[in-house]
């Protein structure tokens, strides 16, 4: 054995032993320590880089790290003392800072290149960017780059915080690449640049580092299911406010993925690696994935991914490691690090390699795979890679340049389409909007005249000559992202057909779906941005020009003399944040729960109101307040000197002003919790609208003081179990007058008969009585349509016939109790995982504020609520759309499994659960896989319920509104409900 490595076995031992051992003076008088039993196999001696010959001046990272690198998971901070080390001691890197955490710590890229290139960085990083878009050169000349110019390979680790091996093994790499000398190095960065991302998840690795110190044993853990390797809740997985970042890719919602997003923007690699690490019992995963594969993928790159992966193989196989690729690794979601480098064009790659922890883990047959060794394999790994890219350079440069050409110039072949999104009232939403199209790097140009065109809309309705006014934004598909830019924005992403047999297929044996992901994701959906699609370039006459991306901001304040109210208009999102932190300083609010206009003004429903007279106590400078929070987020607060609504419109005096109540907000957390739930409730809360709240722990509801808290939040994650014990406690705080609010599996354990609160109800806890659900429809549908026949209601005799608002001889499921069972049990395996699903709105609720006449939703999860008459309903799942005839409902039942006993039945069955309006069809399915029985279970089922319980309300969300920190739509009703509850919904008494 050479002799570096006896060192390292040496002091691999030391490392381990000493870990736990306290260092204080005087250990000599200890009592003795008793040692492990040695374990066989927990030594892994397999030097990284054999015969390596190194720059000495180089610092190698187990000098500055104290231990030998992959002998045991470094800390961010050790991370960062090797890199900043190679960056200041190697002539051939230069390291960047490209953004910093939540909690503070910087996060790095370091630039490997031969010392020529690093000297000529900007132009080189000037000519890839003419490689990645041909139309800045000609075709000689991109020819000429592409035969010259080195690849850029992207060496991302450890985006998932517990997933501790990808970053010991890039230091290593980074070291050999920076210090080798030897003619294998040499060649490979004659060949490429290579960009090593050492550790993208800082906060998550060291909490997660917290856990195993704190679960540190003296006598060696290789149990995987032990505490030293699980963690607990939330895990180290995600960043500081729980989001996974690798499925935020496409929103950039997180300080870490905005960085890297500039960053990988400004290089345009041609290869992407990530590193990470799945079940501690399973080998190793690398690309190419299976089916489903997003279909705006470039064909070179999954040509390429099956070349790399060959030459990875054969790494592999000559050290006898077990590897597989595809199996559950699909590539549809465009949000992962994988299909999101690919759709920008860089040949991806994914490795997956069994969870160590630390230490070691024992083998189903007995082995230890020990921590060292699954170091070496994400190394080998980013090394046969490397090499094969070196190899392979000219030819994947010319397959990228040919594949840029395809999406634009004058050979452009992917079809040219424009999506076009209407200017909005919501400026803190178009601003999101413009703000991410600039940080993925898209052109956007702005309309400016009006134009008409044909277009298809978000419900998938066909428009001969749609109208766009001038400011509309306009984004033509053909660009040099034009992948990413499909995929990202495309109403309708579909599959291969196979692979809905394959999932139709599995989900019938196994009871289990294929997708990996969601299968919705479209962005003027999440956003509720209103958006069309036009089957053209840009329109002529739109004469469009390239969009600021920073959208234009009046003053914070207007007519600010004005005697009678300020009034912040409630289309925009940040109203809310701003009614919460106005209540913060001490101002009294109102909200306007109808539209009005005071002064020729218009203002939209949900409107904050800051009437003078109600602050006449208020300490400071009402005015500067209020032009302050103003500023802050981007809004005007306009001054008004009348509070008289013309016509029937709202006055200021009247009950629709409502005065909002401090909202004192707690969220509960930990176990059983959906961490992401919570985390992105959190994010919403902390750092979107910027309110104090206080985060609980769930499993000490019961003893909770909750007198303090006037709205609780209940993320997912909970069930009847967990919250039995709880009931009775938050059934009398809301009965006082909270506002408690519940998600997904948490809302379906609050909508039951007994151990429940309120009247929602699951869908399969009332097959038997589903008439009154039913009615409650009817009634919400009528309300909007009816008109009455004034001759029939002035009439002086009775009706011969009363007209009922649903279909005559539908069949009475009463007496069908078994078979209503059956159908549901049948239907609920086919429930989404994560589609985007249209929801109509009820604009009498305060709770939709900020919403048009649709919502366009994210669902998935099990839970179907149903909402009788004595409770609101908001948002309901399916939007009605006239029928010029009388249409096949799309919530029809699915021919394969009903259509039979359809035949033999001459009445016309109710679609789902419920009555459907005559001449209306539905539009439900918006984006995403939304299978016919799924489709029939939850047409006009809640998506939102609220119901008044003594002072108090409880508003449910079927599916998590705020999910991902990008569904822009949901999260304002979200976030009505928690800011505007107290006010709006639920009263409190006046404190003599
Ligand atoms: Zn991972």
């Amino acid at each position: 054995m050479p002799q570096p490595f006896a060192f390292a076995t040496t002091l691999l031992v030391t490392a381990f032993v000493s870990a736990f051992l306290p260092a204080a003076p005087g250990r000599a008088q200890d009592l003795p320590v008793p040692q492990p039993t040695p374990l066989s196999g927990l030594a892994y001696d397999a030097p990284f880089f054999p015969n390596a010959k190194d720059d000495p001046i180089v610092p190698t990272p187990d000098s500055v790290l104290g231990f030998p690198v992959g002998s045991k998971p470094a800390t961010h901070g050790q991370i960062e003392a090797v890199f900043k080390a190679l960056g200041a001691k190697s002539p051939r890197c230069k390291l960047m800072e490209y953004g910093k955490t939540h909690e503070g710590r910087a996060l790095y890229y370091l630039v490997i290149a031969s010392v020529a290139n690093l000297n000529r960085l900007d132009s080189l990083k000037d000519d890839l960017a003419k490689l990645a878009d041909p139309r800045k050169v000609s075709k000689d000349e991109a020819d000429r780059l592409a035969a010259t110019l080195p690849a850029v390979a992207w060496m991302a680790y450890a985006i998932h915080g517990d997933e501790m091996s990808g970053a010991d093994a890039s230091m290593a790499v980074a070291h050999h690449l920076a210090a080798g000398e030897d003619t294998e190095v040499t060649n490979l960065l004659d060949n490429l640049i290579v960009i090593i991302d050492p550790l993208m998840n800082p906060d998550g690795r060291d909490r997660f580092l917290a856990m195993q110190a704190q679960n540190r044993t003296l006598q060696p853990s290789v149990d995987d299911q032990s505490l030293l390797h699980s963690g607990v809740w939330p895990s180290g997985r995600m960043n500081h406010y729980l989001f996974d970042m690798n499925r935020d890719w496409i929103f950039a919602t997180q300080p870490e993925t905005r960085g890297r997003l500039r960053a990988v923007n400004e290089w345009n690699p041609h290869y992407f690696v990530e590193s990470h690490e799945m079940g501690p019992q399973d080998t190793f995963l690398f690309l190419p994935g299976r089916e489903a594969i997003n279909l705006n993928q470039p064909e070179n790159v999954r040509k390429w991914e099956v070349e790399f992966a060959k030459a990875q193989a054969a790494a592999f196989d000559s050290r006898g490691w077990r590897y597989y690729t595809g199996e559950w690794s699909d590539d549809w979601y465009p949000g992962y690090s994988s299909s999101w480098s690919a759709l920008r064009g860089a040949v991806a790659n994914l490795y997956e390699q069994a969870s160590i922890g630390t230490d070691a883990v024992r083998r189903q047959e007995g082995t230890l795979e020990p921590y060292r060794e699954a170091v070496h394999k994400q190394l080998v790994s980013s090394m046969a890679n490397l090499t094969f890219l070196a190899q392979n350079r000219k030819a994947v440069l010319a397959d990228f340049v040919a594949e840029k050409r395809k999406c634009v110039g004058p050979e452009a072949s992917i079809p040219a389409h424009t999506f076009a999104v209407l200017p909005s009232a919501n400026g803190a939403r178009q601003q999101r909007f413009l703000d991410l199209m600039a940080l993925q790097g898209f052109e956007v140009f702005t309309a400016g005249e009006s134009f008409s065109a044909q277009a298809k809309d978000r419900l998938s309705r066909e428009m001969k000559d749609a109208k766009f006014p001038a400011g509309t934004l306009l984004i033509p598909a053909r660009q040099p992202l034009a992948r990413l830019l499909n995929a990202m924005l495309e109403f309708d992403p579909r599959t291969v057909p196979q692979f809905l047999t394959d999932e139709r297929r599995d989900l019938l044996r196994f009871g289990r779906t294929r997708i990996y992901d969601i299968t919705g994701w479209s962005l003027p959906m999440l956003f509720d941005l209103e958006t069309f699609d036009i089957p053209s370039g840009l329109p002529a006459e739109a004469q469009a020009k390239p969009a600021s991306f920073r959208r234009p901001v009046g003053e914070p304040i207007a007519n600010s003399g004005a005697k009678v109210a300020f009034v912040i208009d409630g289309a925009d999102d940040a109203s809310v944040a701003a009614a919460g932190r106005l209540q913060e300083r001490g101002v009294w609010v109102r909200v306007a729960d109808k539209p009005f206009q005071f002064d020729n003004r218009e203002f939209a429903r949900g409107s904050v109101v800051v009437v003078r007279k109600d602050n006449a106590n208020f300490a400071g400078d009402l005015t500067v307040t209020v032009s302050n929070i103003c500023a802050e987020l981007r809004l005007t607060a306009i001054g008004v000197r009348t509070g008289f609504g013309p016509g029937d419109l709202p006055d200021l005096g009247g009950e629709h002003f409502v005065l909002l109540k401090p909202p004192r907000i707690a969220i509960f957390g930990r176990d059983p919790i959906e961490p992401y739930s919570y985390g992105s409730a959190w994010h919403l809360i902390d750092h979107v609208l910027g309110l104090r709240a206080s985060y609980l722990d769930t499993h000490n509801l019961q003893s909770t003081d909750l007198r303090r808290y006037t709205v609780l939040v209940i993320p997912d994650g909970a069930n009847s179990d967990t919250l039995k014990i709880a009931m009775e406690p938050l059934k009398a705080w809301v009965t006082a007058g909270g506002t408690l609010v519940a998600i997904g599996s948490s809302a379906a354990a609050l909508a039951r008969e007994t151990n429940g609160i309120g009247g929602a109800r699951q869908l399969p806890d009332v097959l038997q009585k589903l008439d009154d659900y039913r009615q409650a429809v009817v009634r919400e549908w009528e309300a909007r349509q009816t008109t009455p026949d004034p001759a029939k209601v002035w009439a002086f005799s009775p009706p011969t016939e009363v007209i009922y608002p649903w279909l005559i001889g539908e069949k009475d499921d009463k007496t069908k109790e078994d078979e209503f069972k059956r159908r549901d049990s049948w239907r609920a395996i086919f429930m989404p995982v994560g589609t985007v699903l249209a929801g109509r709105v009820d604009d009498r609720s305060w709770l939709t504020a900020g919403c048009g006449e649709y919502v366009p939703l994210m669902y998935s999860g099990r839970t179907v609520l149903l909402a009788p008459p004595s409770v609101n309903a908001p948002v309901r799942l399916g939007v009605f759309s006239p029928a010029a005839v009388q249409p096949p409902s799309p919530a029809a039942p699915a021919p394969s499994t009903e259509g039979k006993e359809k035949k033999k039945d001459d009445t016309k069955p109710a679609p789902g659960w419920t009555i459907a309006p005559p001449g209306f069809e539905m539009r439900l399915r918006m984006s995403g896989l939304l299978w016919p029985e799924a489709a029939d279970r939850l047409a006009n089922a809640a998506y939102v319920t609220r119901e008044s319980i003594g002072a108090g309300q409880l508003i449910l969300f079927a599916s998590d509104p705020t999910f991902r920190g990008a569904a822009l739509g949901t999260s304002r009703i979200f976030a009505n409900a928690i800011v505007l509850g107290p006010g709006m919904g639920a009263s409190e008494p006046i404190k003599p």
